[in-house]
């Protein structure tokens, strides 16, 4: 099948991409025409383990080709994908279908044939219905059907995940549509990947609630992980005695310095808007919200507390700053807050992150980089692990301590047993044990 892939970011460069890998023919579109460029040179635009060498097989082999012309991409295409960013609104937290409306608009104006115009984008419900009315009114003469398909991959693991899916939720009204939609992930089905064929509206709700549900989960933990504190238990081993019970499953059960990157905040925010406007309110997540927003600034209160309650003139080291390990993605990382609060109350901020530091140097100021951990550490007043990247898991904790000003360590992530740290010397704090 032809695919044009609308918006060459995390999620359109990898389904783009991985459909090409199942012997579709696919383009992919975007206006950012560096980044297209890149591509084309084989230079990628965003770090994902793997990428790199699928999107050169996949370009050698003539199926996978990058493009601005989208009118080009559009006219050859049985099924077309809009894959554009849904950032939040400025000021009310509603999700911004500024790029999906253009998308539409231009889309609409390039087609030529029957063609199934894919929502992937996360949309709050409705979208599709817009899409549709966007479509018919610029091209009132186009045999068209949309549908929804939201995608569930993560980042750090985005290619696994999208040839491995859980599931594949698919939301469209029609036959003819489905057919299109089954054709297109039939050599997913081979693997047996169920498949939720429902409508529409269901299809963009589903992806929300589940965006919602694992922060709610991610954010009892958080919780539960204070309560740990207070009456002297230990969080992981808590995390393990429930997530045996299948009923709970043992994932997204982490203590750490709460959720962030570029979809929980945004998508849990997003559907508290939609659930409001319908005067159906979703107070859980609510909840869920605002607790995760006061524990990314309580992390940082954490840190000056472990510097004896004042950081005004001390350096503060910190290991990890994109939201997860495996990802340059620092779209609401939490290392932001923390950052930010550190430096309003006097801190200066060195920091390590074997991915992030390109993104970083765009949202945050007046760090210092460092090359590696330990250069890092030089000097500072304590050193604080806020993303658990594989390559802090094993580090040399002596020379550590003898880099460090003052042998102070805080692990927002867990990743170091509190003997191993007491036995180097160092004071340690962790979350939830
Ligand atoms: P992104 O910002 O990385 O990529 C979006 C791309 O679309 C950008 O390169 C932009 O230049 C391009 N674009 C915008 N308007 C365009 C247009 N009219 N024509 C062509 N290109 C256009 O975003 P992303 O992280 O890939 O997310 C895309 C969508 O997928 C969002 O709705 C997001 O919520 C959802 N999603 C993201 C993830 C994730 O892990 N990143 C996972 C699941 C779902």
């Amino acid at each position: 099948m032809r695919v044009a892939m609308i918006g060459a970011g995390y999620v359109g460069l990898v389904s783009g991409t991985c459909f090409a890998d199942f012997g579709h023919s696919v383009i992919c579109v975007d206006t950012d025409a560096a980044k297209i460029d890149n591509l084309r040179a084989g230079r990628l635009p965003i770090y994902e383990p793997g990428l790199d060498q699928l999107v050169a097989a996949n370009m050698r082999q003539g199926r996978l080709g990058f493009t601005t012309d989208l009118a080009a991409a559009v006219a050859d295409a049985d099924a077309v994908f809009i894959a554009v960013g849904t950032p939040s609104r400025r000021g009310d937290g509603h999700a911004d279908l500024t790029y999906v409306h253009q998308a539409a608009a231009q889309i609409a104006a390039a087609l030529t044939r029957y063609t199934v115009v894919v929502n992937k984008s996360t949309v709050p419900v409705g979208t599709g219905d817009q899409v549709e009315r966007i479509i018919r009114e610029t091209n009132p003469a186009a045999e068209f059907s949309v549908v929804s398909n939201p995608e569930f991959l993560r980042e750090g693991a985005a290619i696994e995940d999208f040839k491995r899916p859980d599931r594949i939720v698919i939301g469209a009204g029609d036959a003819r549509a489905q057919e299109v939609m089954r054709d297109l992930y039939r050599p997913l089905f081979l693997n047996q990947a169920p498949l939720v064929m429902t409508g529409r509206r269901t299809a963009e709700l589903t992806k929300y609630a589940a965006n919602a549900f694992l922060a709610m989960k991610v954010t009892f933990i958080n919780e539960i992980a204070d309560l740990c504190e207070q009456v002297g238990a230990n969080v992981q081993e808590v995390a393990r005695g429930i997530g045996l019970d299948k009923r709970i499953g043992g994932k997204f059960l982490h203590a750490g310095p709460g959720y962030g990157g570029s979809c929980f905040p945004k998508d849990t925010l997003a559907l508290v808007k939609t659930a409001q406007d319908y005067g159906s309110p979703v107070r859980l997540v609510e909840t869920t919200v605002a607790i995760n927003d006061a524990r990314k600034r309580d992390m940082a209160a954490r840190v000056i507390a472990a510097c004896g309650g004042d950081v005004s003139g001390k350096r503060i080291a910190i290991l990890g700053l994109t939201f997860k390990p495996n990802t340059d993605d620092m779209r609401d990382a939490p290392s932001i807050v923390i950052i930010n609060e550190l430096q309003a109350a006097g801190a200066s901020i060195a920091a390590y992150d074997p991915e992030g530091v390109d993104q970083a140097r765009q949202v945050l100021r007046d760090v210092d980089y460092a090359a590696d951990p330990y250069a890092c550490a030089a000097g500072a007043d304590a050193l604080v692990i806020v993303t658990e990247w594989d390559a802090f898991r094993a580090l040399d904790l002596n020379e550590l301590r003898s880099r460090l000003r003052s042998p102070a360590l805080i692990d927002l992530r867990n990743i170091y047993p509190p003997e191993d740290v007491a036995d180097a010397g160092l004071r340690y704090w962790s979350v939830g044990r």
